[in-house]
Protein backbone atom coordinates (compact mmCIF):
# COMPACT_ATOMS: atom_id res chain seq x y z
CA UNK A 1 0.00 0.00 0.00
CA UNK A 2 1.39 3.31 -0.80
CA UNK A 3 0.87 6.40 1.46
CA UNK A 4 0.56 10.14 0.46
CA UNK A 5 4.38 10.49 0.67
CA UNK A 6 5.20 7.80 -2.06
CA UNK A 7 3.69 10.40 -4.53
CA UNK A 8 5.95 11.59 -6.99
CA UNK A 9 7.94 15.22 -7.09
CA UNK A 10 9.74 16.15 -9.36
CA UNK A 11 13.58 15.54 -8.65
CA UNK A 12 14.42 18.91 -10.41
CA UNK A 13 12.55 20.72 -8.17
CA UNK A 14 13.88 18.81 -4.92
CA UNK A 15 18.05 19.42 -6.00
CA UNK A 16 17.23 22.97 -7.27
CA UNK A 17 15.30 23.46 -3.81
CA UNK A 18 18.56 22.48 -1.86
CA UNK A 19 20.92 23.47 -3.87
CA UNK A 20 21.89 26.60 -1.92
CA UNK A 21 20.92 25.47 1.05
CA UNK A 22 24.40 25.35 3.42
CA UNK A 23 24.64 22.48 5.70
CA UNK A 24 24.60 23.91 9.62
CA UNK A 25 21.69 24.76 11.92
CA UNK A 26 19.62 27.26 11.24
CA UNK A 27 19.03 28.18 14.60
CA UNK A 28 22.59 28.40 15.51
CA UNK A 29 23.35 31.13 12.48
CA UNK A 30 23.14 34.03 15.15
CA UNK A 31 25.75 36.24 17.03
CA UNK A 32 26.94 34.64 20.22
CA UNK A 33 29.47 34.98 22.99
CA UNK A 34 32.29 32.87 23.52
CA UNK A 35 33.07 31.64 26.86
CA UNK A 36 36.81 30.24 27.17
CA UNK A 37 38.18 26.96 27.95
CA UNK A 38 38.91 26.08 31.55
CA UNK A 39 42.87 25.38 32.31
CA UNK A 40 44.50 24.92 35.80
CA UNK A 41 42.20 23.16 39.17
CA UNK A 42 39.11 25.08 39.99
CA UNK A 43 36.89 24.30 42.92
CA UNK A 44 32.68 23.99 42.49
CA UNK A 45 30.08 23.43 45.24
CA UNK A 46 27.96 22.02 42.02
CA UNK A 47 29.63 21.11 38.20
CA UNK A 48 27.13 20.80 36.01
CA UNK A 49 28.99 19.32 32.55
CA UNK A 50 26.94 19.59 29.10
CA UNK A 51 25.31 22.78 28.49
CA UNK A 52 22.25 22.35 26.61
CA UNK A 53 19.27 22.97 28.04
CA UNK A 54 19.57 20.24 30.85
CA UNK A 55 22.60 21.55 32.09
CA UNK A 56 21.79 25.28 31.88
CA UNK A 57 18.46 24.79 33.59
CA UNK A 58 20.27 22.94 35.89
CA UNK A 59 23.03 25.39 36.65
CA UNK A 60 20.26 28.25 36.27
CA UNK A 61 17.84 26.71 38.86
CA UNK A 62 20.81 26.04 41.44
CA UNK A 63 21.65 28.96 41.54
CA UNK A 64 18.07 30.07 42.31
CA UNK A 65 17.64 27.92 44.86
CA UNK A 66 21.19 28.61 46.59
CA UNK A 67 22.45 31.95 45.61
CA UNK A 68 25.81 31.30 47.77
CA UNK A 69 27.33 28.45 46.03
CA UNK A 70 29.90 28.31 43.63
CA UNK A 71 28.72 26.98 40.08
CA UNK A 72 30.66 25.74 37.44
CA UNK A 73 29.36 24.74 34.16
CA UNK A 74 31.12 22.94 31.07
CA UNK A 75 30.63 21.78 27.71
CA UNK A 76 33.12 19.96 25.57
CA UNK A 77 32.38 22.25 22.28
CA UNK A 78 29.77 25.14 22.79
CA UNK A 79 26.83 25.94 24.64
CA UNK A 80 23.66 24.71 22.55
CA UNK A 81 25.97 23.66 19.67
CA UNK A 82 24.44 19.83 20.08
CA UNK A 83 20.13 18.60 20.25
CA UNK A 84 19.67 22.16 22.04
CA UNK A 85 20.76 23.94 18.85
CA UNK A 86 19.42 22.02 16.68
CA UNK A 87 15.83 21.06 17.27
CA UNK A 88 12.72 21.65 16.21
CA UNK A 89 11.91 23.95 19.12
CA UNK A 90 8.65 22.10 19.86
CA UNK A 91 8.11 22.60 23.64
CA UNK A 92 5.42 19.97 24.51
CA UNK A 93 4.30 19.96 28.14
CA UNK A 94 4.54 16.15 27.93
CA UNK A 95 7.04 14.66 30.04
CA UNK A 96 6.89 10.90 28.64
CA UNK A 97 7.03 11.76 24.89
CA UNK A 98 3.33 11.90 24.62
CA UNK A 99 0.25 10.94 26.48
CA UNK A 100 0.27 7.21 24.98
CA UNK A 101 3.33 6.46 25.83
CA UNK A 102 2.93 7.52 29.58
CA UNK A 103 -0.67 6.05 29.71
CA UNK A 104 0.43 2.84 28.95
CA UNK A 105 4.07 2.89 30.99
CA UNK A 106 2.57 4.74 34.12
CA UNK A 107 -0.96 4.24 34.18
CA UNK A 108 -1.44 4.99 38.14
CA UNK A 109 0.67 8.73 38.04
CA UNK A 110 -0.46 9.43 34.16
CA UNK A 111 -2.57 12.15 35.78
CA UNK A 112 0.22 13.47 38.11
CA UNK A 113 2.70 13.34 35.24
CA UNK A 114 0.39 14.98 32.97
CA UNK A 115 -0.36 17.79 35.66
CA UNK A 116 3.64 18.42 36.47
CA UNK A 117 4.04 18.48 32.56
CA UNK A 118 1.83 21.55 32.30
CA UNK A 119 3.15 23.02 35.59
CA UNK A 120 6.77 22.62 34.26
CA UNK A 121 5.36 24.19 30.59
CA UNK A 122 3.89 27.00 32.29
CA UNK A 123 7.04 27.28 35.05
CA UNK A 124 9.16 27.82 31.80
CA UNK A 125 7.07 30.55 30.38
CA UNK A 126 7.33 32.88 33.43
CA UNK A 127 11.17 32.03 33.81
CA UNK A 128 11.10 33.08 30.67
CA UNK A 129 9.45 36.18 30.96
CA UNK A 130 11.11 37.08 34.72
CA UNK A 131 14.64 36.65 33.15
CA UNK A 132 13.24 38.91 29.81
CA UNK A 133 14.82 36.00 27.47
CA UNK A 134 14.41 36.98 24.22
CA UNK A 135 13.30 33.31 22.81
CA UNK A 136 10.97 33.86 20.11
CA UNK A 137 8.59 31.81 22.43
CA UNK A 138 4.83 31.79 21.19
CA UNK A 139 2.50 29.78 22.76
CA UNK A 140 0.69 28.21 19.75
CA UNK A 141 -1.39 25.05 20.51
CA UNK A 142 0.24 21.43 18.61
CA UNK A 143 -2.33 20.23 15.71
CA UNK A 144 -1.83 17.04 14.60
CA UNK A 145 -2.99 15.88 11.08
CA UNK A 146 -4.14 12.90 10.12
CA UNK A 147 -2.69 12.34 6.24
CA UNK A 148 -3.83 8.53 5.59
CA UNK A 149 -7.72 7.52 6.18
CA UNK A 150 -6.60 5.44 9.31
CA UNK A 151 -5.16 8.17 10.79
CA UNK A 152 -8.39 9.97 11.07
CA UNK A 153 -9.91 7.48 13.48
CA UNK A 154 -6.79 8.01 15.88
CA UNK A 155 -7.47 11.55 16.52
CA UNK A 156 -11.09 11.12 17.09
CA UNK A 157 -10.21 8.32 19.41
CA UNK A 158 -7.49 10.89 20.80
CA UNK A 159 -10.18 13.94 20.98
CA UNK A 160 -12.28 11.56 22.68
CA UNK A 161 -9.72 10.92 25.44
CA UNK A 162 -9.38 14.12 25.85
CA UNK A 163 -6.46 15.70 24.18
CA UNK A 164 -7.55 18.01 21.97
CA UNK A 165 -10.59 19.23 19.33
CA UNK A 166 -10.92 16.94 16.56
CA UNK A 167 -11.20 19.22 13.08
CA UNK A 168 -12.43 17.73 10.28
CA UNK A 169 -11.15 18.01 7.20
CA UNK A 170 -12.51 21.41 5.36
CA UNK A 171 -11.42 23.05 8.50
CA UNK A 172 -8.07 22.21 8.81
CA UNK A 173 -7.09 22.68 5.36
CA UNK A 174 -8.92 26.31 5.70
CA UNK A 175 -6.30 26.47 8.64
CA UNK A 176 -3.67 25.47 7.09
CA UNK A 177 -4.03 24.85 3.37
CA UNK A 178 -2.23 20.89 2.56
CA UNK A 179 -4.14 18.66 0.23
CA UNK A 180 -2.62 16.55 2.20
CA UNK A 181 -4.75 17.00 5.22
CA UNK A 182 -7.77 14.79 6.03
CA UNK A 183 -8.14 15.77 9.31
CA UNK A 184 -6.75 17.60 12.60
CA UNK A 185 -6.60 17.29 16.00
CA UNK A 186 -5.94 20.81 17.63
CA UNK A 187 -4.42 20.96 21.36
CA UNK A 188 -4.13 24.52 22.27
CA UNK A 189 -2.45 24.69 26.03
CA UNK A 190 -0.09 22.29 25.59
CA UNK A 191 2.96 23.60 23.20
CA UNK A 192 4.92 26.77 22.72
CA UNK A 193 7.38 27.19 20.18
CA UNK A 194 10.98 28.50 20.95
CA UNK A 195 13.88 29.87 18.50
CA UNK A 196 16.24 26.72 19.63
CA UNK A 197 19.81 28.47 19.40
CA UNK A 198 18.55 31.67 21.05
CA UNK A 199 17.15 29.60 24.21
CA UNK A 200 20.38 28.06 25.14
CA UNK A 201 22.29 30.91 24.26
CA UNK A 202 20.04 33.27 27.06
CA UNK A 203 19.76 30.50 28.92
CA UNK A 204 23.67 30.77 29.54
CA UNK A 205 23.47 34.62 29.98
CA UNK A 206 21.20 34.08 32.43
CA UNK A 207 23.43 31.64 34.17
CA UNK A 208 26.04 33.72 34.03
CA UNK A 209 23.92 36.64 35.39
CA UNK A 210 23.13 34.44 38.24
CA UNK A 211 26.96 34.15 39.16
CA UNK A 212 27.50 30.73 37.63
CA UNK A 213 30.94 30.65 35.87
CA UNK A 214 30.92 28.60 32.12
CA UNK A 215 33.62 26.90 30.37
CA UNK A 216 33.30 26.01 26.38
CA UNK A 217 35.99 23.74 24.99
CA UNK A 218 36.34 22.14 28.12
CA UNK A 219 35.49 18.34 27.76
CA UNK A 220 35.06 16.27 31.21
CA UNK A 221 37.20 12.81 30.49
CA UNK A 222 37.50 11.09 34.22
CA UNK A 223 35.65 11.46 37.49
CA UNK A 224 37.43 10.19 40.84
CA UNK A 225 35.23 10.22 44.10
CA UNK A 226 37.75 8.53 46.56
CA UNK A 227 38.56 11.86 48.27
CA UNK A 228 35.70 13.96 50.60
CA UNK A 229 34.83 15.99 46.95
CA UNK A 230 34.63 14.63 43.51
CA UNK A 231 37.61 15.51 41.23
CA UNK A 232 36.78 16.23 37.53
CA UNK A 233 39.35 16.11 34.88
CA UNK A 234 38.06 18.71 32.54
CA UNK A 235 39.79 20.01 29.52
CA UNK A 236 43.67 21.04 30.78
CA UNK A 237 42.50 21.37 34.48
CA UNK A 238 40.60 20.16 37.15
CA UNK A 239 37.31 20.88 38.64
CA UNK A 240 36.70 19.17 42.48
CA UNK A 241 33.50 19.88 43.36
CA UNK A 242 30.71 18.70 46.05
CA UNK A 243 28.56 17.75 43.92
CA UNK A 244 27.63 17.33 40.46
CA UNK A 245 24.84 16.76 37.77
CA UNK A 246 25.92 14.81 34.27
CA UNK A 247 23.42 16.37 31.44
CA UNK A 248 25.73 14.62 29.04
CA UNK A 249 22.78 13.57 26.89
CA UNK A 250 23.41 11.12 23.58
CA UNK A 251 27.37 11.23 24.39
CA UNK A 252 29.42 8.43 25.43
CA UNK A 253 28.14 8.20 29.12
CA UNK A 254 30.71 9.19 32.43
CA UNK A 255 28.75 6.39 34.25
CA UNK A 256 29.62 3.31 32.36
CA UNK A 257 26.63 1.34 33.39
CA UNK A 258 24.25 3.94 31.60
CA UNK A 259 26.02 3.38 27.99
CA UNK A 260 23.81 1.09 26.82
CA UNK A 261 20.71 3.15 27.99
CA UNK A 262 20.76 5.21 25.19
CA UNK A 263 21.70 4.89 21.48
CA UNK A 264 21.77 7.88 19.00
CA UNK A 265 19.60 8.47 16.38
CA UNK A 266 19.99 10.77 13.34
CA UNK A 267 17.39 12.87 12.56
CA UNK A 268 17.11 15.55 9.63
CA UNK A 269 15.84 19.40 9.57
CA UNK A 270 15.25 21.98 6.64
CA UNK A 271 14.91 25.14 6.98
CA UNK A 272 13.32 27.64 4.05
CA UNK A 273 14.23 31.31 3.64
CA UNK A 274 11.77 33.25 5.00
CA UNK A 275 8.45 33.24 3.31
CA UNK A 276 7.43 36.46 1.53
CA UNK A 277 3.97 37.62 2.58
CA UNK A 278 2.04 36.42 -1.00
CA UNK A 279 3.72 32.53 -0.05
CA UNK A 280 2.59 32.60 3.02
CA UNK A 281 -0.69 33.52 1.75
CA UNK A 282 -1.24 30.50 -0.18
CA UNK A 283 -0.17 28.33 3.01
CA UNK A 284 -2.78 30.73 5.60
CA UNK A 285 -1.13 29.49 8.77
CA UNK A 286 -2.53 32.54 10.90
CA UNK A 287 -2.50 30.86 14.10
CA UNK A 288 1.22 29.40 13.85
CA UNK A 289 0.41 26.37 15.36
CA UNK A 290 3.50 23.62 15.87
CA UNK A 291 2.20 20.77 13.13
CA UNK A 292 2.89 17.15 13.58
CA UNK A 293 1.74 14.21 10.96
CA UNK A 294 0.41 11.05 12.49
CA UNK A 295 2.56 8.17 11.28
CA UNK A 296 5.40 6.12 13.26
CA UNK A 297 7.78 8.03 10.46
CA UNK A 298 6.56 11.60 11.25
CA UNK A 299 7.34 15.01 9.94
CA UNK A 300 7.08 18.03 12.51
CA UNK A 301 6.92 21.29 11.34
CA UNK A 302 6.59 24.91 11.97
CA UNK A 303 6.90 28.54 11.46
CA UNK A 304 9.99 30.55 13.04
CA UNK A 305 9.67 34.25 14.00
CA UNK A 306 10.41 35.55 10.21
CA UNK A 307 8.34 32.87 8.74
CA UNK A 308 10.50 30.44 6.98
CA UNK A 309 9.31 26.74 7.78
CA UNK A 310 11.49 24.51 9.67
CA UNK A 311 10.60 21.01 8.35
CA UNK A 312 12.22 18.05 10.15
CA UNK A 313 11.61 14.20 11.11
CA UNK A 314 10.61 11.47 8.89
CA UNK A 315 13.75 9.40 8.69
CA UNK A 316 15.51 7.89 11.82
CA UNK A 317 18.73 6.61 11.08
CA UNK A 318 20.97 4.48 13.61
CA UNK A 319 24.07 3.27 12.13
CA UNK A 320 26.13 0.45 13.57
CA UNK A 321 28.24 1.23 16.36
CA UNK A 322 26.30 3.69 18.68
CA UNK A 323 28.56 6.82 17.69
CA UNK A 324 27.92 10.23 17.70
CA UNK A 325 29.84 11.95 14.36
CA UNK A 326 29.67 14.94 12.20
CA UNK A 327 29.73 12.42 9.29
CA UNK A 328 26.45 11.47 9.56
CA UNK A 329 25.00 15.27 9.48
CA UNK A 330 25.24 14.91 5.61
CA UNK A 331 22.79 12.47 4.63
CA UNK A 332 21.83 13.73 1.07
CA UNK A 333 19.09 11.34 0.64
CA UNK A 334 17.21 12.26 3.78
CA UNK A 335 17.20 15.97 2.72
CA UNK A 336 15.74 14.83 -1.26
CA UNK A 337 13.08 12.97 0.87
CA UNK A 338 12.38 15.36 3.23
CA UNK A 339 12.41 18.21 0.30
CA UNK A 340 10.21 16.16 -1.53
CA UNK A 341 7.71 15.49 1.41
CA UNK A 342 7.43 19.48 2.52
CA UNK A 343 6.77 19.77 -2.08
CA UNK A 344 3.49 16.81 -1.42
CA UNK A 345 2.44 18.67 1.42
CA UNK A 346 2.47 22.21 0.13
CA UNK A 347 2.48 21.83 -3.54
CA UNK A 348 1.73 25.75 -3.88
CA UNK A 349 5.08 26.31 -2.66
CA UNK A 350 7.21 25.03 -5.40
CA UNK A 351 9.26 28.41 -6.07
CA UNK A 352 10.33 28.17 -2.32
CA UNK A 353 13.81 27.36 -1.70
CA UNK A 354 15.78 25.95 1.09
CA UNK A 355 18.37 28.35 3.06
CA UNK A 356 19.52 25.50 5.44
CA UNK A 357 19.78 21.68 6.13
CA UNK A 358 21.16 20.03 9.17
CA UNK A 359 20.98 17.06 11.74
CA UNK A 360 21.25 16.33 14.86
CA UNK A 361 21.50 13.16 17.06
CA UNK A 362 18.28 12.30 19.10
CA UNK A 363 19.09 9.99 22.62
CA UNK A 364 16.80 7.67 21.82
CA UNK A 365 15.94 5.69 24.89
CA UNK A 366 13.68 2.09 25.11
CA UNK A 367 10.85 3.70 27.04
CA UNK A 368 11.10 7.28 24.86
CA UNK A 369 12.10 9.32 27.93
CA UNK A 370 14.21 10.10 30.42
CA UNK A 371 15.35 7.90 33.21
CA UNK A 372 17.78 9.67 36.13
CA UNK A 373 20.17 8.46 38.70
CA UNK A 374 22.39 8.67 41.67
CA UNK A 375 26.06 7.14 41.00
CA UNK A 376 29.77 7.91 43.04
CA UNK A 377 27.96 7.85 46.91
CA UNK A 378 25.09 10.17 45.94
CA UNK A 379 27.25 12.93 44.95
CA UNK A 380 26.96 12.73 40.93
CA UNK A 381 23.34 12.80 39.73
CA UNK A 382 22.41 12.16 35.35
CA UNK A 383 19.84 12.24 32.94
CA UNK A 384 19.97 10.69 29.88
CA UNK A 385 17.15 9.42 27.16
CA UNK A 386 14.97 12.22 26.57
CA UNK A 387 13.94 10.44 23.03
CA UNK A 388 13.47 13.38 20.56
CA UNK A 389 10.81 15.50 23.18
CA UNK A 390 12.96 16.82 25.30
CA UNK A 391 12.91 20.99 24.64
CA UNK A 392 10.25 21.26 27.76
CA UNK A 393 11.33 18.17 29.58
CA UNK A 394 14.62 19.19 30.16
CA UNK A 395 14.05 21.87 32.38
CA UNK A 396 11.89 19.35 34.53
CA UNK A 397 14.97 17.14 34.67
CA UNK A 398 17.35 19.60 35.92
CA UNK A 399 14.93 20.28 38.94
CA UNK A 400 14.76 16.40 39.24
CA UNK A 401 18.36 16.14 39.65
CA UNK A 402 18.69 18.97 41.65
CA UNK A 403 16.19 17.46 44.24
CA UNK A 404 17.88 13.95 44.20
CA UNK A 405 21.68 15.81 44.90
CA UNK A 406 19.65 17.79 48.13
CA UNK A 407 18.87 13.92 49.16
CA UNK A 408 15.37 15.33 50.14
CA UNK A 409 12.08 13.39 48.80
CA UNK A 410 9.96 15.88 46.82
CA UNK A 411 6.76 14.56 44.70
CA UNK A 412 9.41 14.33 41.87
CA UNK A 413 11.59 12.35 43.01
CA UNK A 414 8.78 9.99 44.30
CA UNK A 415 7.21 9.25 40.38
CA UNK A 416 7.88 5.53 39.73
CA UNK A 417 9.33 7.29 36.06
CA UNK A 418 12.03 8.91 38.38
CA UNK A 419 12.68 5.84 40.55
CA UNK A 420 12.50 3.16 38.06
CA UNK A 421 15.51 2.58 34.97
CA UNK A 422 14.34 1.79 31.51
CA UNK A 423 15.62 -2.13 30.07
CA UNK A 424 18.91 -1.27 28.30
CA UNK A 425 19.61 -1.44 24.15
CA UNK A 426 21.39 -4.67 23.53
CA UNK A 427 25.25 -4.49 22.46
CA UNK A 428 26.12 -4.50 18.93
CA UNK A 429 25.45 -6.55 16.83
CA UNK A 430 22.23 -6.94 18.68
CA UNK A 431 21.31 -3.24 18.52
CA UNK A 432 21.90 -2.39 14.96
CA UNK A 433 19.90 -5.38 13.69
CA UNK A 434 17.14 -5.08 16.04
CA UNK A 435 16.89 -1.18 15.03
CA UNK A 436 16.89 -2.05 11.82
CA UNK A 437 13.94 -4.17 12.37
CA UNK A 438 12.04 -2.34 13.87
CA UNK A 439 12.49 0.37 11.86
CA UNK A 440 11.52 -2.00 8.59
CA UNK A 441 8.52 -3.00 10.67
CA UNK A 442 7.12 1.00 11.84
CA UNK A 443 7.50 1.61 7.83
CA UNK A 444 5.38 -1.32 6.82
CA UNK A 445 2.85 -0.56 9.65
CA UNK A 446 2.85 2.88 7.89
CA UNK A 447 1.95 1.56 4.80
CA UNK A 448 -0.56 -1.22 6.16
CA UNK A 449 -2.78 1.17 7.28
CA UNK A 450 -1.02 1.25 10.72
CA UNK A 451 -1.20 -2.52 11.56
CA UNK A 452 1.45 -3.69 13.66
CA UNK A 453 3.28 -6.67 12.67
CA UNK A 454 4.17 -9.37 15.17
CA UNK A 455 7.39 -8.02 16.20
CA UNK A 456 6.01 -4.19 17.01
CA UNK A 457 3.32 -6.41 19.03
CA UNK A 458 5.83 -8.19 21.15
CA UNK A 459 7.64 -5.16 21.33
CA UNK A 460 4.58 -3.40 22.53
CA UNK A 461 3.85 -6.23 24.93
CA UNK A 462 7.26 -6.00 26.61
CA UNK A 463 7.40 -2.31 26.96
CA UNK A 464 10.29 -1.61 24.31
CA UNK A 465 10.45 0.05 21.43
CA UNK A 466 12.01 2.70 18.91
CA UNK A 467 10.93 5.55 18.19
CA UNK A 468 12.61 9.36 17.14
C1 LIG B 1 17.04 17.28 15.02
C2 LIG B 1 16.40 17.26 16.38
C3 LIG B 1 15.10 17.76 16.53
C4 LIG B 1 14.51 17.76 17.78
N1 LIG B 1 13.29 18.36 17.93
C5 LIG B 1 12.75 18.49 19.16
C6 LIG B 1 11.57 19.24 19.37
O1 LIG B 1 11.04 19.89 18.46
N2 LIG B 1 11.04 19.25 20.62
C7 LIG B 1 11.62 18.60 21.66
O2 LIG B 1 11.08 18.62 22.77
N3 LIG B 1 12.79 17.94 21.51
C8 LIG B 1 13.37 17.89 20.30
N4 LIG B 1 14.58 17.27 20.15
C9 LIG B 1 15.27 16.76 21.36
C10 LIG B 1 15.89 17.89 22.17
O3 LIG B 1 16.62 18.74 21.32
C11 LIG B 1 16.81 17.29 23.23
O4 LIG B 1 16.09 16.36 24.01
C12 LIG B 1 17.38 18.35 24.18
O5 LIG B 1 17.98 19.40 23.47
C13 LIG B 1 18.38 17.69 25.12
O6 LIG B 1 19.10 18.68 25.79
P1 LIG B 1 20.39 18.25 26.60
O7 LIG B 1 20.91 19.45 27.28
O8 LIG B 1 20.07 17.09 27.47
O9 LIG B 1 21.39 17.70 25.51
P2 LIG B 1 22.36 18.42 24.45
O10 LIG B 1 21.78 19.63 23.87
O11 LIG B 1 22.77 17.34 23.50
O12 LIG B 1 23.60 18.86 25.30
C14 LIG B 1 24.50 17.94 25.86
C15 LIG B 1 25.82 18.67 25.98
O13 LIG B 1 26.70 17.88 26.77
C16 LIG B 1 28.02 18.12 26.28
N5 LIG B 1 28.87 17.01 26.71
C17 LIG B 1 28.67 15.70 26.47
N6 LIG B 1 29.65 14.95 27.05
C18 LIG B 1 30.49 15.84 27.67
C19 LIG B 1 31.68 15.70 28.42
N7 LIG B 1 32.21 14.50 28.68
N8 LIG B 1 32.28 16.82 28.87
C20 LIG B 1 31.75 18.04 28.64
N9 LIG B 1 30.61 18.23 27.93
C21 LIG B 1 29.99 17.14 27.46
C22 LIG B 1 27.84 18.19 24.78
O14 LIG B 1 28.92 18.87 24.17
C23 LIG B 1 26.51 18.90 24.64
O15 LIG B 1 26.65 20.29 24.44
C24 LIG B 1 15.20 17.22 18.91
C25 LIG B 1 16.49 16.73 18.76
C26 LIG B 1 17.09 16.75 17.51
C27 LIG B 1 18.50 16.24 17.37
Amino acid sequence: MQTVFDSHVDPELVERSLAASSLDSMWLDIPRPSYDALSGSVTADLLVVGAGYTGLWTALHAAQRNPGQKIVLVDAERVGWAASGRNGGFVDASLTHGLANGKARWPNEIETLEAMGRENLDGMQDDIGQLRLDVDWERTGMLAVATEPHQVAWLQEAADGGEGRFVAQDEVRAEVASPTYLAGLFSPDTLAIVHPGKLALELARACVEAGVAIFERTNVTSIDSSGSAVRFGAGNGTVTAGRAVLATNVFPSLIMRNRLQTVPVYDYVLATEPLTDAQLDRVGWANRQGIGDSANQFHYYRLSADNRIVWGGYDAIYKFGRKVKPAYEDRPASYRRLAAHFFITFPQLDDVRFSHRWAGAIDTSTRFCAHWGLAHGGRVAYVNGFTGLGVGAARFAADVCLDLLEGRSSARTELEMVRKRPLPFPPEPLASIGIQATRWSLDRADHSAGRRNLLLRTLDALGLGFDS
